[in-house]
């Protein structure tokens, strides 16, 4: 069997996403909204086995990280504390001809943005772009009726500061010991000068962050765990070993406040190659010293045994749901030529515990007790994992379908079933068929997706 991997697989995926009702854009009949897009019924899936898996490692598996919800829309004050209110901000430049925007730094603009000689990568004019200014990425709105600045509010750019100022109430509330982490799932907003590449960069999107409180001191040594933990979770996703490397921020690249950070990152191939799908940061006591001041409340930590207070360091690992979906996305993306076959096939090759579906169920006939039979054992596996039946076209296309959307198993009910009530299980990446008892079906494969993993 060949197999080949497209160098730039997104313009198809863009498409396959749409047809098989992973993602739509949003608004779609109304022209769409700018880089925003919706899941459809195969992409929630996808989304959320990957967000449980995120969950299940993190909170669920472990002793000593918490688990919170906390909400979208926060005190003004908190934004103002972080650094958000004066600094989330990018340099744009705009053109006084056609009104378009661009980040300053967009390789695209041929000169010094503000001089004559500067071009618009758009309209093509020269002497049109402005001289760069801040912008601010973050969404403002108003709380309550009154629409003036004392009730103004943003919408959070990241879920980090969810989790700083609930600091204590979680530590108190679980009686936890330093150190310790909380975490959570949840949407940010960041009003993206380019935004672009299907979900890689949006407006909204879902970030999973941990914020791990350690004693001063040993921060260094939690950033080096936490940094190799992440690694080897983005690895058990299935992700190709030789697209996942590590990638260390230069004094240049590190935000003011932290000490360290690392972004892993994935090769999207094409023209994006390797970029960050999630960051892992030293922050030092930045937000809670912020917080604290901010707020005049203390933030510190009561270290019983030594009978002393402090605040505690933070080690962040930060995570893009969208981002990874992608990831997995184009990971999984193949295309093929099946031995004896003119038609090639298109895989989701996804590993079997976050495919969307885990098992086509389909009669090979539509006669002779064949649909009875598949459907009602369809609906026995339906209380174990998802499951699509299909009773439509030839065997072959039935199959092609599923593989596209990464169905790991195909079970088919054929002449022999109805004699020995035995059933084939056609594997998806290597095409072989055994059969096995149909009511052995559920455990040997929720055996193979690891439910419940
Ligand atoms: P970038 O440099 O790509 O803008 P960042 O360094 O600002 O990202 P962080 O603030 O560290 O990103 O956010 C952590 C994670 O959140 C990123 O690794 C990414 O997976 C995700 N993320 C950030 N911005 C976006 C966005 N606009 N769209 C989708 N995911 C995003």
């Amino acid at each position: 069997m060949s197999t080949q991997t497209h160098p730039d697989v997104l313009e198809k995926l863009v498409s396959l996403c749409k047809r098989r009702g992973f993602i739509f854009q949003s608004s779609e009949i109304y022209g769409g909204t700018g880089s925003v897009w919706d899941y459809g019924p195969l992409g929630v899936e996808l989304k959320k086995n990957l967000k449980d898996r995120w969950w299940h490692s993190m909170v669920r598996a472990r002793q000593d990280i918490e688990g919170i919800d906390a909400a979208i829309l926060m005190h003004r004050e908190v934004w103002v504390a972080s650094g958000h209110v004066a600094g989330f901000t990018d340099p744009l430049v705009d053109c006084r001809n056609c009104k378009k925007r661009f980040r300053a730094d967009d390789p695209r603009i041929k000169g010094t943005p503000g001089t004559p000689d500067a071009q618009c990568p758009a309209c093509g004019m020269k002497g049109t772009l402005s001289e760069p200014r801040l912008f601010n990425l973050m969404f403002r709105t108003f709380m309550g009726p009154v629409e003036d600045s004392a009730a103004e509010i943003f919408l959070r750019p990241e879920t980090a500061q969810g989790i700083y100022v609930n600091f204590l109430n979680v530590q108190q509330a679980m009686r936890q010991k330093v150190p310790f982490g909380i975490a959570q799932i949840g949407k940010a907003f960041r009003n993206e000068i380019t935004p672009g590449n299907f979900i890689f960069r949006t407006r909204e999107f879902e970030q999973m962050e941990m914020q791990f409180f350690v004693e001063p001191g040993t921060d260094m040594q939690w950033f080096d765990y936490w940094k190799e933990q992440r690694m080897t979770w983005h690895r058990s996703l299935g992700l190709a070993e030789e697209r996942l490397q590590f990638h260390q921020h230069t004094t240049e690249e590190l935000a003011h406040y932290a000490r360290a950070a690392f972004d892993i990152q994935f090769d999207f191939g094409g023209t994006l190659g390797f970029q960050e799908i999630e960051g892992v940061h030293n922050r030092g006591d930045f937000d809670l010293t912020q917080h604290q001041k901010h707020s005049g409340k203390k933030l510190e930590y009561f270290d019983q045994p030594n009978n002393r207070r402090f605040v505690p360091n933070v080690v962040e690992t930060s995570v893009g749901a969208d981002r990874t979906t992608l990831a997995l996305l184009v990971n999984a993306y193949r295309e093929e030529q099946v031995p004896g076959e003119e038609e090639g096939r298109t895989v989701l090759g996804f590993a079997p515990s976050l495919a969307p579906v885990k098992a086509g169920v389909f009669p090979l006939v539509k006669k002779d007790g064949m649909p009875e039979f598949a459907e009602k054992l369809a609906k026995e596996l339906r209380a174990g994992f998802p499951v699509f039946y299909d009773e439509s076209g030839a065997i072959g296309r039935r199959y092609r379908r599923q593989d596209e959307v990464g169905t790991p198993f195909c079970i088919t009910v054929d002449g022999q079933t109805m004699q020995d009530g035995t059933v084939t299980i056609r594997d998806r990446d290597t095409l072989q068929q055994e059969r096995v008892a149909a009511d052995r079906v559920r455990s040997v494969i929720a055996e193979r997706i690891g439910v419940g993993v």
